[in-house]
């Protein structure tokens, strides 16, 4: 037993780290020492405190839906 496993995200170094978050073997090139989290979580962490995709989703769908129905009693006429 040389060798305890490979990297489970490039699956082509040998994995020296482990992650905090999720407890994924990963090697250097996907292991963030400050943070302590592999490359995907890493990814997570960082994508979702910048995109913030439900903020900015949420008011804008109902944004079109309240401009819609504002639209239609003017031009009907029947
Ligand atoms: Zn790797
Ligand atoms: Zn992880």
């Amino acid at each position: 037993m040389s060798v305890s496993g490979l990297c489970q995200i490039c699956e082509a170094k040998e994995g020296r780290f482990t992650c905090d978050n999720c407890g994924a073997f990963v090697c250097e090139d996907h292991y963030d020492r400050t943070e302590g989290l592999c490359a995907d979580c890493l990814r997570l962490v960082r994508g979702g405190d910048e995109d913030r995709p439900g903020g900015r989703d949420g008011p804008d769908t109902a944004d079109g839906e309240d401009d819609v129905g504002d639209g239609d009693p003017g031009p009907v006429s029947d």
